[in-house]
């Protein structure tokens, strides 16, 4: 079992060194908790595994996996770069104490008047386009001299990964990046207009367990860049490898391990390095999942226990909560918090409470014995779970709370009734 999970001498799932009973009883359910030293520890040990065998090394934690003010804090004190996907992470990054130089933002159609904002933070631009290269040219400078304005592209190295169709960002069909062939051309014309290139950074697909579509993508990625710095004056200050590193949701399923990991992909990036005569650029990783995953729970407390055509657990929170299993059929492995250690014995189906019949959480689990007011821990709810979440069916969005050495604060008050109409405007003659 790679879930790794603590229970307490009366059966109670723990986290942070705090019994769930507990936090479920202050706080009330549904609830995501927050295990600040997974985070830290996760951060960590990606940081070791890659700064031991190549130095320049910089993590961009990847916030759109979880962008809560206190995570972000997390990171930021843990030494932590930024990878931002749109402007309100951006925000966000600077507003949590990041400075610029350590926030990089990768757009996709991107507006000007985005890229405007992102260039007066002083941020670099990731360009995804040779339309977006054009756009941002005219921004930056007017008058046609960008004065050697830094940049970097994003390429396709047509290699794709990830835990569902959705989630592969690499390969012939993927909306993200340049193409390899047009690789040499586009960075001459950014060159032409005036800029200066200095990045490469690619990002293949997201929740990869097996390190060989990571290892072939840095292989391709690292043949553009060489050809690119072959053919033209690039010199690279990075190479960007982008995230994807995966966790185990299912207990069956192998970890990552992050050294061996680290060893070879660094061992590829050396190599590639001497045989193109690249010197040392930064090599820099851009994690999400791996770094928040598995430090979120999400608690949610059996209301309903239904025997019609299936046996249906009713919990009292869905998919607004937790879109994953929905909406990529994701597994989310489930424990009976308040006994743990409970066998498991008979199928069913675990229901969230939005009305469309796609709200499972899931779907033919074998799980203990569960009765009404039972408390469920659903797993592995730190990345892509509060970030994905929604008001829909008027459900105000629920709380967080971080739990650190036994204490547990409140880093996100959960909405009201009135937090569903905020922005809403309602025209005099309807009144
Ligand atoms: C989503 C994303 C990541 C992170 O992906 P994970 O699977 O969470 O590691 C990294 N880089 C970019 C550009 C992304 O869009």
């Amino acid at each position: 079992m790679n879930l790794n999970l603590k229970v307490n001498s009366k059966d109670h799932l723990e986290i942070g060194g705090i019994d769930t009973t507990e936090i479920a009883e202050k706080y009330g359910t549904p609830l995501y908790v927050i295990d600040e030293e997974k985070i830290r520890d996760n951060y960590k040990r990606v940081y070791n595994a890659f700064t031991k065998f190549y130095k320049n090394f910089k993590i961009l934690y990847a916030c759109k996996a979880n962008t809560n003010l206190a995570v972000m804090r997390i990171l930021e004190s843990e030494g932590s770069n930024i990878d931002a996907v749109s402007t309100g992470e951006v925000y966000t990054a600077i507003k949590s104490g990041f400075s610029p130089d350590r926030i990089l933002f990768t757009g996709n159609n991107v507006r000007d008047d985005e890229m405007a904002y992102v260039d007066s933070e002083g941020v670099r631009i990731n360009v995804d386009s040779i339309s977006q290269l054009k756009r941002l040219a005219k921004i930056v400078n007017p008058d046609g001299n960008n004065d050697g304005y830094k940049i970097s592209f994003r390429v396709n190295p047509n290699v794709g990964a990830g835990h569902h169709e959705h989630c592969i960002t690499g390969g012939p069909m993927s909306k993200f990046g340049i193409m390899e062939e047009e690789a040499v051309e586009v960075y001459q014309m950014a060159i032409d207009l005036g800029f200066k290139p200095v990045g490469m950074h690619s990002h293949i697909g997201s929740g990869i367990l097996n390190p060989e579509p990571f290892k072939l993508a840095t292989e391709a990625m690292m043949k553009i860049a060489g050809n690119v710095h072959k053919n033209t004056d690039v010199e690279f200050e990075f190479l960007d490898f982008g995230g994807g590193l995966g966790i185990p949701y299912t207990p069956e399923e192998p970890l990552l391990d992050i050294e061996p990991f680290a060893e070879e992909i660094t061992g590829i990036y050396k190599d590639k390095l001497a045989d193109y005569g690249m010197g040392n650029p930064d090599l820099y990783i851009e994690p999400g999942r791996y770094i928040v995953g598995d430090a979120s729970y999400l608690l949610t407390r059996v209301n309903t226990i239904k025997n019609s055509y299936r046996k249906f657990i009713g919990v009292d929170t869905g998919f607004n909560t937790l879109l994953r299993p929905s909406m990529y059929g994701s597994y989310h492995h489930i424990v009976l918090a308040n006994n743990a250690n409970a066998e498991a014995v008979e199928k069913v189906d675990v229901a969230g409470n939005v009305c469309e019949s796609g709200d499972l959480f899931a779907r033919d689990r074998i799980l203990p014995k569960i009765e009404e007011g039972d408390l469920l821990a659903i797993l592995n709810a730190g990345a892509y779970a509060f970030s994905m979440a929604s008001q829909y069916n008027s459900r105000p969005r629920v709380g967080e709370v971080l739990v650190n050495n036994g204490e547990s604060e409140i880093v996100r008050e959960k909405e009201t009734y009135d937090d569903l109409y905020t922005k809403q405007i309602v025209p005099d003659r309807l009144k």
